[in-house]
């Protein structure tokens, strides 16, 4: 009777959590993925839907999990104008050839895709998309329409892509969408010897910032963070740790006081104490703080 009712409790937790919509607000964040790399039975592996309106315009990673939030948030592939890849670990793109199978029986348009430069260890997004895509080399051939390859009858394909890089050596932030008022730019930041890009989107007068994985050691990101909306910044190790490729809960909260931002939104959770993890990170940081879930949705104002 008891493991009858712990069923139930969680079968209606999930439904609430799945019946959350985004696409009522001006400009709202929605997180498809809260979790980190390992296996959770409650958070998708890092993803994010930038909405502006009734239209999710910018999805941010597609880690494993997150091919089934986007169906639960109800935003349309149709509808992206871009999506950002912030770099090729596999708890932020693993999902990406499920989202583009068959994609053309829901999109016609090519899809702008955004990522980093690669190096000795990570391929460059057009080595990435082509090792995977590729008619003739990829690991997924059915998708070579994604990049450009002949359509062959009775094979499915994909959207085609339309790829962009951003060189991650460049130390200043460049600018890789600018569109129907929509602004993305991207700067590289530190995680270890992953390139790896952090994002910021404006659109109708406000401000979303994406930290991606990092350590938190470059200090051009406070300022390419100064002043936004909406942080996003990933909680990954436990209070009273450090890592060389991840930030500590004080790190993160030091970065969002330095920067000023109107809310600071904490996602890419580890499996830790997440309590003793918050009250590091109050620490430094007073301003407002949301900890984020799978498909909860945030308002930007
Ligand atoms: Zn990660
Ligand atoms: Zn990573």
């Amino acid at each position: 009777m008891i493991r009858y009712s712990i069923v139930c409790f969680f079968a209606l937790f999930s439904f609430n959590v799945s019946a959350e919509t985004c696409a009522a607000n001006p400009v709202a964040l929605q997180i498809l993925g809260s979790g980190g790399p390992t296996i959770n039975k409650d958070r998708a592996s890092t993803s994010y839907l930038l909405w502006v309106g009734p239209q999710a315009k910018m999805l941010v990673d597609m880690g494993g999990g997150a091919f089934l939030r986007f169906g639960q948030s109800e935003a349309k592939l149709a509808d992206l104008s871009l999506i950002a890849l912030s770099h090729f670990h596999p708890d932020h793109v693993s999902d990406l050839p499920a989202f583009l199978w068959l994609s053309p029986y829901l999109r016609k348009e090519s899809l702008p895709i955004v990522g980093p430069s690669g190096n000795d260890l990570v391929p460059s997004l057009p080595v990435f998309l082509s090792r995977l895509f590729d008619a003739k080399s990829g690991a997924f051939q059915v998708l070579g329409t994604s990049m450009g390859g002949p359509p062959v009858p009775g094979v499915g394909g994909g959207v085609l892509l339309d790829a962009s890089v951003v060189d991650v050596t460049k130390a200043e932030p460049s600018k890789v969408y600018d569109k129907d008022g929509m602004t993305v730019t991207a700067l590289a930041i530190p995680h270890g010897r992953i390139p790896a890009l952090a994002y910021r989107v404006e659109v109708k007068g406000k401000s979303v910032v994406f930290s991606s994985d990092q350590n938190g050691s470059n200090p051009k990101f406070v300022d390419f963070a100064r002043g936004t909306n909406v942080l996003v910044m990933h909680l990954a190790i436990a209070a009273g740790t450090t890592n060389p490729i991840h930030a500590s809960p004080a790190v993160v909260g030091k970065i969002a006081q330095e920067a000023g931002v109107g809310r600071l939104i904490v996602s890419h959770i580890g499996q830790f104490d997440l309590d003793a993890a918050i009250a590091e990170l109050k620490q430094s940081y007073k301003g407002a703080l949301t900890v984020g879930a799978d498909l909860q949705c945030t308002q930007v104002n």
